[in-house]
């Protein structure tokens, strides 16, 4: 129980948060603590806080690993991200598995816990996941990105000041608070290891001891997607470094792994996933997809195709397919 200044409670909270380093998991890694202290001074009477469990990509399981072990953690970290932003109005939006799975369960703990954060049902796939495209499926409009700027912490749901972070985020936040936070991320493991699933690890870990320490380092030789399905590829000796965005480290087999089936296991997940809003993506994964096999590939048609998508897709998914492609023909197929 807390008996002194209110407000210097609130500000003592973003500074704890701030001095933990804990960052967002996407590809910008962006302050925590900075992004709940620009919602915080936002002007608006009324802002909303958004938990995001919409977990799209294919080879990242962990937030409903994280719902599955620790949902009163979770709502814990709402309930507190409500009291810093001065609001009562919160989401969580799950994937629609899990938003299956897990309604019940959060309710029970929503409503022990005297609040009125509401389930929302992610409508869409991977690109739902995405924050302005989050806002707007809540909103009920079409399921595209918008520009930013504005941001969400300024212009988000109704045009409201919106605090918007995954999960994990949410999960750490209590720890940090009560100063048990010991610095550690969640790495999803998968591909060709003995120990698949979620580890709680060390946020300082090089994927070399992730690989080692959980008993999944392969005997035989291999490569590895870092991050999500847009991650980079990385062969052995290049392991020694920590993990990116998401967490996922995916182990391949060198020899039982064809490079083109692979890519187009990529490019279809691609086609399916993206929202068709503008022509580069839209046209960009489907002309890929005609190079992608070894009589038809040629490097510089690939070359131009990721350059256009990289330099004129309107949001981050068109801008980055492209980096798994590029190293693993330069890694694995030119190398
Ligand atoms: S880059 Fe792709 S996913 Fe993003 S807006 Fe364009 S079509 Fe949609």
């Amino acid at each position: 129980m807390y008996y002194g200044n209110k407000k210097q409670f609130m500000l003592d909270i973003i500074e704890k948060i701030k001095k933990s380093g804990l960052r967002g998991r996407s590809g910008s890694g962006f302050l925590t603590g900075l992004k709940w202290e620009m919602v915080k001074n936002a002007p608006g009477t009324k802002k909303y806080v958004i938990c995001n469990a919409a977990e799209g990509d294919p080879n990242i399981f962990k937030d409903g690993f994280i719902l599955r072990n620790y949902p009163e953690e979770v709502i814990k970290g709402i309930e507190i991200a409500l009291k810093v932003i001065k609001s009562k109005e919160s989401y969580i939006y799950l994937r629609k598995d899990y938003f299956q799975k897990y309604k019940q369960l959060l309710e029970k703990i929503i409503k022990r816990r005297k609040l009125s954060t509401k389930l929302f049902k992610k409508p869409g796939g991977y690109i739902s996941g995405e924050e302005t495209v989050l806002i707007r499926a809540i909103e009920g409009k079409s399921l595209e990105p918008r520009k930013k700027p504005p941001y969400p912490t300024t212009d988000g749901l109704f045009n409201l000041p919106t605090l918007i972070n995954n999960i994990e985020t949410f999960y750490f936040v209590p720890q940090i608070v009560d100063g048990r936070y010991k610095k550690t991320r969640f790495y999803s493991l998968g591909g060709e290891i003995k120990n698949s699933g979620v580890y709680e690890l060390s946020e300082d870990l090089t994927i070399e001891t992730i690989l080692k320490m959980t008993g999944n380092w392969p005997r035989f030789k291999f490569f590895v997607q870092v991050g999500g399905t847009t991650g980079e590829i990385l062969l052995e000796n290049e392991l020694k470094q920590k993990t990116r965005g998401l967490g996922g480290i995916i182990v391949y087999s060198f020899n039982k792994t064809d490079p083109f089936i692979l890519m187009n296991k990529w490019i279809d997940f691609f086609r399916q996933e993206n929202c068709d809003k503008c022509m580069s993506c839209r046209e960009g994964v489907y002309r890929l997809k005609e190079i992608l096999t070894p009589s038809k590939f040629d490097n510089k048609i690939f070359n131009d195709l990721v350059f256009i998508l990289e330099k004129t897709s309107f949001c981050p998914l068109g801008k980055n397919i492209s980096l798994p492609f590029k190293s693993l023909i330069k890694k694995i197929i030119n190398g």
